[in-house]
C-alpha cells in the first residue's frame, strides 16, 4: 500500500522532478493514496503524515516549487514509513502501538475508525483495497438470507431438495469422525422427528461446542436421504438470532459475523456522509434512489421487507443495486467521455487527396470486388480522415471479412495526401502476411513499403530507420518494434492497429505520439475481429467510434466443427485427418498455449509434431512456434502454402489472422482452454478454399468436465461470430474472454456486464448528453461528479485493484 503512494512521488521527482507535471491528477493520486495509508497507520506516529495530507489539499494550486518541496517530504515520510513493521510487513507482524483514529463523520475516515477493527483487520481488509469507511460500504452483500420463517422439523416436509430452510431445533448428540467429519443429530424441540447435520473438514473440537438439550437454529439447504431430512455445514445461529442477514464476500482471516458488525457500523454511523455525485435532476428523472438509503437497504434490511424483496435483494435485482451499478456505469462512461472529448479538440492531419479518384485507383489494382461492407467501412474512414480532428476508430469484422482491404485503404487516402502510414500486427508472422498482401497492391500504386520487426537485420535496419526518417518509405509494416524510440517519422498520417486486443492501450498511444508533424495527432485505426457486443465495445473502447464489416466476401463456407472428448478424443481424430490428408488435402494443427511461457509451449508443440509423425507416417509434418527465427517462420509458412508440407503443427502463432486458402482441415488440441472466441478466430483460418468443405475439430482429451464440453458444443451448433461471443461471455465472463486490463475496460464493483448491458447503454447516452451540455463538468451541481471522477482516475493510475 505505501508502494501505492511512493510510486507516484517517485515517478514525479525523477530526473530532478523533470516530470513533475507530467503525472496526471498528481494531486488527487496523492490524497488518495496518502488517505489509504492513514487508513491503516496506527494512531500517533504518523502525525506528520497527517499534516502532510493536509497540506497536499493545496497542492494543485501550489507553486512549482512548493509542489516539489511537498513531493520531496512525501518521499521522506515513506522512506520513514517503510521501517514500521504494519506497514513493511504482511498482517499480524507488527507490535506497535495502536491507537484508534478519531472519527470525522467523513467517508473518508480509515476503516479503523470503526468498533472492532483492529490493525490486524484493517490490513485483511486493505488487501482487499478496502481502507476507508466509504470503502467498506461499497463491499457489497453477495447473498441475503431470509431468517425470518423458522420451521420446526416437522414442518419441513413440503420443502423441496436443495431449498434454503432455517430450521430450530434441540441437539441430542454431536460426534466427530476423525479426519473425516462432525456430525450433529438434532430432533424436534420437546422431542420428535430428528435431523442430521454433517461438517467436513473442521477440527473435532467442533463438536465439543453442542451441549444435548440445548435449542439451536440451522440454516442451510435442506437435503434428504432416504426419506430422513440432512443438511451439509450449516450455519449454527443461537436460538432467536433471525432477521434478513447480509452474507458479505469472504475475506480470508476475518470471520464471517465481524464482517458484518463492520459494515452494519459504518453503515449506520457513515451512510448519510456517502457523497452524491449523480445529479440530483438525473435520478429523479431514472427513478434512482440516492446513495444513503441504496446503501443502508443493502447493509441493513428492514425486518419487514416482503419475501419477494428479500428475494429480489438476493438477486441483486433490487432500484438500490440498479443506482450502484448505474453510478458505476455512468462514472466509467463520463472518464471515456472526457478523453474521448479531449482527444477530438486536439488538431488533426486532414487528408486532402480527392478520395473518389484515389480510391478508383485503388479498385483497378485489386484482385477482387470489394464488398458492400467494406466499401461502406471505406466511406465511413474517407470522411474521418478528411476532417480537421484525428480520426479514431475501432473496425470491427469477423476473421476473413477482409479488414486488410479497408486499411489499405485508409492508408492509401493518407499516402495520397503525402503523409507516411504504419500498420502493426501483434505477431511477426502476422505483419509479413500484411506485407505480402498490401505490397502487391502498394507497388501498383507506386508506393513504397518496407517491413520492420526485431529480427530485421541490424544493417538493414539502419537504413530503413534512414529512409523512413527522410520521408522515402511510405507505408511501414511492423510489430512492436515499430514503437521503439528509434522509429521516427517525417510526417506519419496514420497509425493502423491490427487485432487490438493483443495491444494494450499504452502502446496505442505511443504509436500515435508518433506523429512527427508537432502537436499534430496522426489518425488511428484499430481493427480486431473479436466479436464483441456492440455496448460492450463502446465500453472497451468508449473513446473510440466503431465501424463494423458485417458481410463475409462471397463464396465462404463455414466448417463442420466437430467436438471429440475423452480419452479416444485424439485418435478419432487423426483418423480423420489421415483420411483427409489422403485425399490431398492440408491441415493444421493447433496446440494452446500451456502457460504464458514460451518454453512449456515449445515442448509441447514439439512433442504433438513428434506424435503425429508417427501416427500419420506417409504425412509430411512441418512446426511453426514462437521460438523460430523470421526467416525460419516464412520458410515454414512457404513451404506449407507450396504443399510442402501436409500438416502444420502450430502453437497459437497461427492464432490471429494467418490466411492460408488451401488448408481446410484444423485440429485444435486442448479445445477447453480456449475461449470460444479465440476458437472462432482459429476456425476462421479454414474454409477459405473453394473446391474442399473445410472441416474443424475440437479436442478436449481429458475431458476437462461438463461444462467446457458444454462450452465446445457451442462452437458446433453455430458459425454466428456474435452469438459465440455472447455464449462465452455468459459462460466465462467478459474478463476471460477479452482480457479486461488488457481491453481497456476497469474491473467492476457493482456492474455486471452479463446482466447490465442495457444500464450501461442507458449510463452511456445519459453521460454523453451530461458531456454535451457541460463538457467541463463545471457547474455547481456538477462538482461532486466532478470530484468523484478525480478520484477514480487517481486510482486507475496508480491505485490498488478493489474488491
Ligand atoms: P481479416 O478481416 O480476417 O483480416 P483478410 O483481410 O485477411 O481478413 O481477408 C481474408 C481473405 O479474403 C484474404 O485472402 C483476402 O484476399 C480475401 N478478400 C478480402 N476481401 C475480399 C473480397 N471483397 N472478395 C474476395 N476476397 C476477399
Ligand atoms: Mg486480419
Amino acid at each position: 500500500m505505501l508502494e501505492g503512494l511512493r510510486r507516484p512521488l517517485a515517478f514525479a521527482a525523477r530526473e530532478g522532478f523533470a516530470h513533475l507535471d507530467k503525472v496526471r491528477d498528481l494531486g488527487a493520486t496523492l490524497r488518495a493514496a496518502t488517505d489509504r495509508v492513514l487508513a491503516v497507520v496506527p494512531g500517533q506516529p504518523s502525525a506528520p503524515l497527517f499534516e502532510w495530507r493536509r497540506a497536499l489539499d493545496r497542492f494543485d494550486q501550489a507553486a512549482r516549487g512548493e509542489r516539489e518541496l511537498l513531493v520531496a517530504r512525501g518521499l521522506r515520510l515513506v522512506a520513514m514509513l517503510g521501517d514500521r513493521p504494519v506497514l513493511a510487513a504482511p498482517a499480524g507482524a507488527g507490535s506497535a502501538p495502536f491507537a484508534k483514529p478519531r472519527p470525522t463523520g467523513a467517508w473518508t475516515d480509515p476503516a479503523t475508525v470503526l468498533p472492532g477493527c483492529g490493525p490486524r483487520i484493517a490490513e485483511l481488509l486493505a488487501a482487499r483495497g478496502v481502507h476507508r469507511v466509504g470503502d467498506l460500504l461499497g463491499l457489497l452483500p453477495r447473498r441475503y438470507e431470509d431468517r425470518r420463517a423458522v420451521r420446526a422439523i416437522a414442518e419441513l416436509a413440503p420443502v423441496s431438495d436443495g431449498e434454503r430452510v432455517v430450521v430450530r431445533a434441540q441437539v441430542v448428540r454431536a460426534r466427530a469422525v476423525p479426519r473425516r467429519f462432525v456430525e450433529l443429530l438434532v430432533e424436534e424441540v420437546g422431542g420428535g422427528p430428528r435431523l442430521t447435520a454433517r461438517w467436513f473438514h473442521v477440527h473435532g473440537g467442533f463438536a465439543q461446542r453442542f451441549r444435548p438439550g440445548e435449542r439451536l437454529l440451522l440454516a442451510g439447504p435442506l437435503r434428504r436421504y432416504k426419506g430422513q431430512p440432512q443438511m451439509a455445514h450449516p450455519d449454527v445461529l443461537p436460538d432467536g438470532a433471525t432477521g434478513i442477514r447480509p452474507v458479505y464476500p469472504d475475506i480470508e482471516g476475518i470471520p464471517p459475523r465481524a464482517l458484518e458488525k463492520l459494515a452494519r457500523a459504518a453503515v449506520e454511523r457513515y451512510a448519510d456522509a456517502a457523497p452524491e455525485p449523480l445529479p440530483e435532476a438525473l435520478r429523479t428523472r431514472l427513478d434512482l434512489p440516492a446513495l444513503a438509503p441504496a446503501l443502508r437497504e443493502l447493509h441493513a434490511p428492514r425486518a419487514d421487507l416482503p419475501r419477494e424483496t428479500v428475494a429480489a435483494l438476493d438477486g441483486a435485482r433490487t432500484p438500490a443495486h440498479r443506482r450502484l451499478a448505474f453510478g458505476e456505469f455512468f462514472l466509467l462512461q463520463l472518464g471515456l467521455g472526457r478523453r474521448r472529448g479531449a482527444a477530438r479538440r486536439e488538431p488533426g492531419l486532414p487528408c486532402h487527396a480527392d478520395a473518389p479518384s484515389a480510391l478508383a485507383r485503388l479498385r483497378a489494382v485489386l484482385p477482387f470486388v470489394p464488398t458492400r461492407a467494406q466499401e461502406r467501412a471505406i466511406a465511413e474512414l474517407a470522411r474521418d480522415l478528411a476532417g480537421p480532428a484525428p480520426m479514431l476508430r475501432l473496425l470491427q469484422g469477423d476473421v476473413g471479412s477482409g479488414k486488410t482491404l479497408v486499411a489499405f485503404a485508409a492508408a492509401h487516402l493518407a499516402l495520397s495526401s503525402g503523409f507516411q502510414a504504419a500498420v502493426m500486427a501483434p505477431t511477426e508472422i502476422l505483419a509479413e502476411q500484411h506485407l505480402r498482401t498490401m505490397e502487391a497492391w502498394a507497388r501498383a500504386l507506386g508506393w513504397r513499403v518496407a517491413l520492420l520487426t526485431a529480427s530485421t537485420p541490424r544493417g538493414v535496419r539502419e537504413s530503413l530507420l534512414a529512409l523512413i526518417q527522410a520521408g522515402q518509405i511510405h507505408l511501414l509494416i511492423g510489430t512492436h518494434a515499430l514503437l521503439a524510440e528509434r522509429v521516427d517519422f517525417a510526417h506519419l498520417g496514420l497509425a493502423v492497429v491490427d487485432e487490438q486486443h493483443r495491444f494494450g492501450v499504452e502502446q496505442r498511444a505511443r504509436l500515435r505520439e508518433k506523429g512527427a508533424s508537432g502537436a499534430a495527432a496522426p489518425h488511428l485505426l484499430v481493427m480486431t475481429a473479436t466479436p464483441i457486443p456492440r455496448t460492450l465495445a463502446l465500453t472497451a473502447y468508449g473513446d473510440l467510434d466503431l465501424t463494423v464489416i458485417d458481410e463475409l466476401p462471397p463464396g465462404r463456407r463455414p466448417p463442420r466443427t466437430r467436438v471429440y472428448v475423452g480419452p479416444r478424443a485424439r485418435s478419432r481424430a487423426y483418423a480423420q485427418v489421415g483420411r483427409a490428408l489422403a485425399a490431398g488435402r492440408q491441415a493444421f494443427v493447433v496446440c494452446p498455449l500451456v502457460e504464458d511461457s514460451d518454453k512449456v509451449d515449445f515442448a509441447a508443440a514439439v512433442s504433438t509434431a513428434d506424435e503425429l509423425a508417427r501416427l500419420l507416417p506417409a504425412a509430411r509434418v512441418g512446426l511453426i512456434h514462437g521460438r523460430l527465427g523470421a526467416a525460419e517462420k516464412d520458410d515454414v509458412m512457404a513451404r506449407f502454402r507450396a504443399r510442402q508440407v501436409d500438416l502444420l503443427v502450430a502453437t497459437t502463432v497461427i492464432e490471429v489472422g494467418v490466411d492460408v486458402p488451401d488448408a481446410s482441415v484444423m485440429v485444435v488440441e486442448h479445445a477447453e482452454r480456449f475461449g470460444l472466441a479465440q476458437l472462432h478466430q482459429l476456425r476462421g483460418r479454414v474454409g477459405r478454399s473453394p473446391e474442399a468443405d473445410a472441416l474443424c475439430m475440437l479436442l478436449s482429451p481429458r475431458g476437462g468436465g461438463a461444462s467446457s464440453a458444454e462450452r465446445l458444443r457451442v462452437m458446433a451448433t453455430t458459425t454466428d461470430g456474435f452469438r459465440i461471443a455472447e455464449a462465452d461471455l455468459a459462460l466465462r465472463g467478459f474478463g476471460e474472454l477479452y482480457g479486461t486490463r488488457q481491453a481497456g475496460l476497469p474491473r467492476l464493483r457493482f456492474g455486471d456486464l452479463r446482466r447490465d448491458l442495457a444500464l450501461l447503454a442507458q449510463a452511456r447516452s445519459e453521460a454523453f448528453a451530461l458531456l454535451d451540455e457541460d463538457p467541463e463538468l463545471v457547474r455547481p451541481q456538477h462538482a461532486s461528479l466532478r470530484a468523484a471522477l478525480d478520484e477514480r482516475a487517481a486510482e486507475r493510475i496508480f491505485g490498488e485493484e478493489a474488491g
